[in-house]
């Protein structure tokens, strides 16, 4: 009787240690700040799928239905609530609550923007003006959305596959990017960029082929999941980028992105614009021939992280910046007595996943797992749930 008291006890203990340490991971929903780029003041809402009850300052208002149409005003500090032209007053938070197969078309009027579908619930209320909406999302719906948006449609299964699992990696990571402010993530690049439902329903696909799948490095931790358009040919070092080394953001040779629509780009400049925003940002010799002649004759068979002559260093980082060039991968050739030509190749900041390539090799019959292998290293892929569970051991 004893020891079955103490099995009890310990299996006990046990279930509530793997629930408290698996708490810190929404598995279930996430806050997404949506429509954040957009100074709303009037929108309008329908069901697209399930049943959604609507929840006015903590009260039960109704049951939507299909043939209900709302519509949400921005008012002073609240939000003025019509249903099916009917007035119900003004409120300072709105909720539409629904269930893990329901979905909401959301159609602004101010301003005038195309529908947007939604799934699960969404919430509204006035900030500084204007209408903020937060889609309270299910995990897996929200990562098919950004899948969607970051990748782009009509993108390959396989493909989808590699970009799910840099969602989610991201995603966890960045889960209080913007908690200060009562949400999780933004629908921006500033977080990733999400539109809500994908339209390619191949994402799902991809969502559940990759179920709970997380990169991480060498001591478990998430990684940062830098990825770009193209690398040009070869990816670059956090370290020469972001100034900080990591044990998985590693220059590789990428044969497989060179001959894809991003890997090349050129720009025509004036000799005397390019010397004198050499002079004047970075103080580099412009008037002497030494100088002059590295300027106009800079060349990049490998990624290089300056452009150097023996007296200045100037870094390629900030010559992209201010430049606004595709990428520091470029070399530099004069052509006639005035200008001088930037053959530059790739797009983006050349660290971690390099997309075009990613889609040549997933093309080429490479697995996802291949993929993320190649582009970052000294990795693994595990379960989110294990991601505590490990971590604490
Ligand atoms: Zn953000
Ligand atoms: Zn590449």
């Amino acid at each position: 009787m004893r020891v079955i008291t103490k099995i009890v006890f310990i299996v006990t203990l046990i279930s509530f240690w793997l629930v408290s340490t698996s708490l810190f991971i929404p598995t279930d929903n996430i806050q997404i700040c949506v429509l954040t780029q957009t100074k709303i003041t009037a929108l309008m809402l329908n069901t697209n799928a399930g049943v959604y009850k609507i929840i006015a300052d903590g009260n039960l208002l109704q049951k939507v239905t299909p043939e209900n149409t709302i519509k949400l005003f921005n008012k002073v500090d609240s939000v003025q609530l019509i249903i099916d032209d009917k007035d119900y007053g003004k409120y300072k938070y709105i909720k539409l609550s629904g269930d893990n197969l329901s979905e909401l078309k959301v159609k602004l009027i101010n301003p005038d923007r195309k529908p947007r579908i939604y799934q699960n619930n969404l919430s509204f209320s006035s900030l500084d003006g204007y209408l903020k909406i937060i889609n309270e999302v299910l995990l897996d719906n929200y990562i098919a959305g950004v899948t969607e948006a970051e990748a782009g449609s009509r993108s390959s299964l396989e493909f989808y596959k590699v970009q799910s699992v840099l969602a989610r990696t991201f995603a966890l990571a960045h889960i209080n990017k913007h908690i200060t402010e009562g949400f999780s993530l933004c629908d921006q690049v500033h977080c990733q960029a999400y539109y809500g439902k994908p339209k390619d329903l191949n994402t799902f696909t991809a969502i559940e082929a990759t179920k709970n799948l997380v990169v991480v490095d060498e001591s478990l931790n998430l990684i940062v999941a830098a990825f770009h358009s193209n690398c040009g040919g070869q990816t670059a070092n956090s370290e020469d980028v972001w100034g900080s080394r990591t044990s998985y953001l590693k220059s590789v040779t990428d044969s497989f992105s060179v001959k894809m629509p991003n890997s090349k780009w050129e720009r025509k400049m004036l000799k005397d614009d390019w010397l004198s925003y050499l002079k004047i940002k970075h103080n580099y010799p412009s008037d002497k021939e030494e100088g002059r002649e590295a300027a106009f004759n800079f060349k990049q068979d490998t990624r290089k992280v300056y452009l150097e002559c023996s007296t200045s260093k100037v870094p390629l980082k900030n010559v992209r910046t201010d430049l606004q060039l595709k990428s520091t991968y470029f070399s530099i050739s004069e052509i006639g007595k005035d200008s001088v030509l930037f053959k530059g190749k790739g797009y983006g900041h050349g660290l971690g996943m390099c997309q075009e390539g990613a889609m040549r090799m997933c093309k080429l019959g490479y697995k996802y797992v291949d993929v993320l292998n190649f582009y970052y290293k000294n990795i693994q892929l595990i379960d989110l749930h294990k991601l505590t569970f490990f971590k604490d051991e």
